[in-house]
């Protein structure tokens, strides 16, 4: 018979790590663990096979599920010596699911399961009364919202067990929870059991093996839940995977002052230093902490701060002693910065999880490094470490001006003071539920959610924040993790917040009012909330390599990402271009790592200056002697601009193309606008209008533009190619080391390049014979119309190289216009026609099968042809991924992208080597 069931507990587990899909990641871990003599309270793991089998059988189990669950359980019974639903001792357990990759707070979990009017009088016995009747409360307030799905009926709406709860407080008196004696915790377990019929019609069901088979199939269930869809969608996780279900023997930690819960990491998740952190609570339960209920007290005696509360440390030595100890062992053996759940029940410490730690993008990239240096991973690791290589944006992304921010700390605009959890600066207008954030920032606006404390419900909502604020809970809280994962900029626990959900406004100390819509700035690194707009300034890492304003020897974070990037460069394969039409931006992208142009529009250099009325000129000239007068004015601009890049580019290759788009695009639309240009160039408005008119196309995008526009009028291409080649002549002449190549658009036939590259020729060779000067020089092409890559070998005989212009390619591939996909791609993005915007990340299976048929086609011809790739999709990991695999020799993307690209095609090669993280 199938195994569907995994005991573990006692030293002895059937699992191990290696069995995330079977066990999920949380049942692997307990179970290795287990095995690794760490201290887990016992339990066993329904695997994810059952829950596939559960959503494809109308909700049914497989044969012989219970026999293997009633048989394991009664292992634990018989290592715990006592029995589930016994009256006298009861065992009681947690519920959790636990889903192949973590999603943290994604799916529910059920605590203290197993009580009922009876049972709760034998845990009364075994330990004391208030602590029995308040972990009963808690449990049929769980079940009632983790199992019946009973929760706020609208955004504005309260928890109907929360308003359950303040009524008896106010009825007993009671300030806190913890002032709730005997008989109104007795009366709060009617209340919601009274909640429960009333809003389901379901009795609460007194039995515990009832109570256990309604927890796992709700654990199941939860798969599917609108939260976990939103998580799964943001994160890439198939639906198919399905969640296990772990059912483990429940520990207390809220058995007094000598219990404690807690979350920590073997690392700092924010900063990457090498150092033990964490949180927990005295006499609290599990959740506690990660909800943000409490805020809780640190772990280690240095993270003390003056009048707040005692560390774990100087409370429990001889717990956190233990706890260090498990901690080192666990990344030891893991080889990864851990994020532990554990728990003491009265003196004794009970690990309750253990997972890979989510980490900003600047800790990611610094504990792997130095793991590296401690020899606890090798290179290849660390590389594939940054899971995201989008994540390097982080280190790039701006931060406060401290001036500004000065200024406003003198003027007195800071409102608030929180934890640092996600680091950088944000700005935006204030929200106060996770649907409101969603909504503004459809209409554009830039908005801060702001909280009491977040949970799973409000993912959507914190994707669509600039920044997260909330007023409970700690660095481990929901909030903070979901945060740093999402690359957020975040403060948690800024505690004198008073937050008014029904009136959509908060209360800062001192009494001044933030209503919806207010601006408030949140600086992440510092927890600093602030009143009002900050202009932001670059990041550290910007600083150094950009504004050259800091020193590298001065900068941590440029070392430690500096020396991150050299490693990803000995590995890959793919070398890494930018787009770039300016001096400063190839200087940028050369800064980043860039080693040559592969694209500059030289079309983006006709609107500077007064240059737009000779590009305009030309345009209206009657015939080619008009065209060529106006041409000779753009000249020697074209040629200055291009003699920019070839000196800040140095020795390296500069691919440029020839003019592209459609005329119309630079013709006067303002009456303004044509009168003034038929007055300087000397014809009538009147006749400016009829060229305007004539210029008129239906489709420009399919019509008069690329290479068709060379062919019609050559001299257009004569003077753009005399620009690059006197260009580059000067360079070389003053020491220089240009290497031009040059690029004809939209080429769907052989016979356009090749009349292209006539003209190209013979003006090139023209300039080097006049200026005596020897340039190495390229003719190649773009391969962005689907004929030119089926027809690739042809193309190759007259290109020495190929660049496949992917924005355009997927347009006609796809039979897509970008600029009016708005409509409608979004929609097909959600259903999932295409799995991605077609635009941002490659469709691989069919623009790149065209891409590999232009690849085959040109190497057959050219077996040593250079081709690229330099669509907008040049800077994303999977399509860099992808050109690795099909035997591209470079991607070009925006400069700011260029580290991105280098990490990723190093990615690409271990992958393909069978390395993982
Ligand atoms: P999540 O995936 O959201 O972290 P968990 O299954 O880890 O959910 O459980 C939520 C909380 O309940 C955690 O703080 C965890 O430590 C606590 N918890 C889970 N199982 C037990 C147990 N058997 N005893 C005590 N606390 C538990
Ligand atoms: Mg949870
Ligand atoms: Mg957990």
């Amino acid at each position: 018979m199938n195994k569907y069931v995994y005991f573990f507990g006692d030293g002895n587990a059937d699992g191990s790590s290696d069995m995330k899909e079977l066990l999920g990641g949380k049942g692997a871990n307990l179970a290795e663990m287990t095995n690794l003599g760490v201290p887990v309270p016992p339990g066993f793991t329904i695997t994810t096979e059952v829950c596939t089998y559960y959503y494809k059988n109308d909700d049914t189990y497989p044969e012989g599920l219970e026999e293997q669950v009633n048989e394991a359980l009664s292992k634990v019974e018989d290592i715990m010596g006592i029995d589930f639903g016994d009256e006298e001792q009861p065992l009681l357990f947690s519920v959790r699911s636990g889903a192949r990759a973590s999603m943290p707070g994604m799916m529910d979990t059920v605590l203290n399961l197993g009580l009922n009017n009876e049972t709760v009088k034998g845990l009364a016995k075994m330990a004391d009364e208030r602590f029995a009747w308040d972990s009963y409360r808690r449990f049929v307030a769980m079940f009632g919202d983790v199992v019946l799905g009973i929760k706020p009926e609208s955004k504005d709406d309260e928890d109907p067990f929360e308003v359950e709860l303040q009524k008896v407080k106010d009825k007993y008196d009671a300030e806190e929870d913890v002032d709730l004696n005997v008989e109104a915790l007795q009366k709060l377990v009617e209340n919601y059991k009274g909640v429960i019929k009333s809003r389901t019609d379901v009795t609460f069901p007194e039995d515990p093996r009832k109570q256990l088979w309604m927890a796992i199939g709700a654990v199941f269930s939860s798969w599917n839940n609108e939260r976990a869809i939103a998580y799964r969608e943001l994160n890439n996780i198939p639906d198919e995977w399905g969640t296990a279900v772990n059912v483990q023997t429940m520990v207390f930690g809220n058995m007094g002052e000598d219990s404690a819960t807690g979350v920590a990491f073997t690392r700092n998740p924010a900063t990457g230093e090498n150092k033990f952190f964490g949180e927990y609570l005295p006499n609290a339960q599990g959740e506690d902490v990660v909800a943000g209920i409490r805020t809780p007290h640190p772990i280690n005696k240095e993270d003390e701060v003056e009048d707040g509360p005692t560390s774990l440390e100087r409370e429990m030595p001889k717990q956190y002693e233990q706890l260090f100890e498990i901690q080192k062992k666990l990344e030891k053996h893991y080889h990864n910065m851990q994020d532990i759940e554990f728990t003491i029940q009265q003196g004794r410490l009970w690990m309750l999880q253990t997972r890979n730690g989510k980490r900003t993008a600047l800790a990611g990239i610094r504990m792997a490094a130095e793991m590296v240096e401690e020899g606890l991973i090798d290179k290849e690791t660390a590389l594939l470490r940054i899971e995201n290589p989008e994540n390097l944006n982080q280190l790039l992304r701006p931060v406060f001006n401290p001036k500004e921010k000065q200024k406003v700390t003198d003027e007195g605009r800071l409102l608030a003071k929180g934890l640092p959890a996600g680091p950088g600066a944000a700005t935006g207008r204030v929200v106060f539920n996770a649907p409101d954030a969603v909504e503004w920032k459809k209409r554009g606006e830039d908005v801060i959610l702001v909280r009491l404390e977040t949970s799973p419900e409000d993912i959507r909502g914190m994707d669509a924040a600039e920044g997260i604020l909330t007023a409970r809970g700690g660095m481990t809280s929901h909030a903070a993790l979901v945060a740093r994962q999402m690359g957020k900029t975040c403060i948690v626990g800024a505690g004198t917040l008073e937050i008014n959900y029904k009136e959509h406004k908060m209360t800062v100390p001192g009494g001044k009012v933030i209503e919806e819509g207010d601006w408030i700035s949140i600086d992440g690194s510092l927890g600093e909330v602030i009143e009002g707009h900050i202009e932001t300034q670059p990041s550290e890492v910007i600083q150094v390599l950009i504004d050259q304003t800091v020193s590298p020897e001065d900068s941590k974070d440029y070392h430690i990402f500096n020396e991150f990037m050299t490693w990803a460069d000995d590995f890959r394969e793919l070398g890494v271009r930018t787009n770039a039409d300016q001096p400063d931006q190839s200087k940028a992208a050369v800064a980043f790592g860039a080693e040559g142009i592969g694209l500059t529009r030289t079309e983006h250099m006709f609107f500077g200056g007064n240059r737009i009325d000779a590009v305009r000129e030309m345009i209206l000239a009657d015939d080619s002697a008009g065209r060529k007068k106006a041409l000779e004015k753009l000249l020697p601009m074209q040629r200055d601009d291009f003699k920019g890049i070839f000196e800040a580019m140095e020795e390296r290759p500069v691919t440029i193309r020839t003019l592209d788009p459609p005329l119309h695009e630079f013709l006067p639309h303002t009456d303004e606008e044509i009168k003034d240009i038929a007055e300087k160039i000397g014809v009538t408005e009147e006749k400016v209008r009829n060229k305007i008119e004539s210029l008129h196309e239906m489709n420009p995008m399919l019509g008069h533009r690329g290479c068709r526009l060379g062919i019609t009028y050559p001299e257009i291409t004569e003077m753009q190619v005399r620009a690059i080649m006197e260009a580059a002549c000067e360079v070389k002449e003053a020491g220089g080391d240009p290497h031009p190549e040059i690029m004809i658009p939209l080429v769907g036939n052989v016979k356009e390049l090749k009349l292209q590259e006539e003209v190209t020729r013979k003006v090139a060779e023209l300039v080097l014979e006049e200026k005596g000067i020897d340039v190495e020089y390229k003719v190649g092409t773009m391969i962005e119309i689907p004929r030119a890559a089926l027809t690739a070998d042809e193309v190759a005989k007259h290109a020495e190289f190929f660049s496949f212009g992917t924005n355009d390619l997927t347009q006609t591939t796809l039979g897509i216009s970008r600029d009016d996909a708005g409509k409608f791609l979004p929609e097909y993005v959600e259903r999932k026609i295409y799995k991605k915007d077609p635009f941002a990340s490659l469709d691989q299976s069919g623009v790149g099968k065209l891409m590999e048929i232009g690849v085959e086609g040109g190497r057959k011809t050219s077996p040593d042809l250079k081709i690229g790739i330099c669509g907008e999709h040049g800077g994303d990991p999977d399509t860099v991924e992808f050109c690795h695999r099909i035997g591209l020799n470079y991607v070009s993307c925006s400069p700011y992208r260029v580290p991105i690209a280098r990490l990723s095609a190093a990615q690409a090669v271990l992958k393909e080597q069978g390395k993982t993280a």
